[in-house]
């Protein structure tokens, strides 16, 4: 269990707030809202527009495949897979490189950015493992799901650290 001191310091309860508060100083319709109303609709509204910012960035991996399956993974390998759809994976040596982990963020062989879409679609050095664990080379996004994924990261020797 983690204590998050109030909303302070969460990015989006701040946005939310924020906006939550701008809006109900404008001019209100008839119709009423609860303020958690309000917040819950401004949330939501704040992590489309999240979604659409990744993927237009070409985010793919919040389109690795939701499965029942997943309930029933280990834990650790559910951490996974959140981190790989978010990006923030310590896999990845651009995000190791971010956080201070790394001396340099780039593929030890390719000597570009080490990004989690480097290692899954992209790095030569995962090939083998990348046609074990999903069939083929080719991704499009949306076909790849969690279990693969797992199978494929423990092929490719990668390990969180
Ligand atoms: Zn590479």
């Amino acid at each position: 269990m983690q204590w998050i001191p109030s909303h302070i310091g969460v990015t989006g309860n701040e946005r939310a707030d924020t906006l939550a508060n701008e809006g109900s100083k404008q001019d209100q319709k008839e119709v009423q809202i609860t303020f958690k109303a309000a917040k819950a609709c401004i949330k939501k509204t704040m992590e489309d527009q999240w979604e659409r910012r990744f993927k237009a960035k070409g985010g793919f991996y919040l389109d690795i495949k939701k499965s029942e399956e997943e309930k029933y993974m280990t834990r650790r390998d559910r951490t996974t897979l959140a981190q790989l759809r978010t990006g923030h994976s310590n896999l990845a040596k651009a995000y190791r490189f971010r956080i201070g982990l790394a001396d340099d963020g780039n593929c030890n062989l390719c000597k570009i950015e080490e990004t989690v879409d480097h290692i899954i679609k992209i790095c030569p050095k995962y090939t083998s493992a990348r046609l074990h664990a999903f069939g083929t080379a080719n991704f499009t996004p949306g076909e790849v799901d969690g279990r693969s994924l797992i199978n494929f990261i423990g092929r490719a020797g990668l390990v969180a650290q």
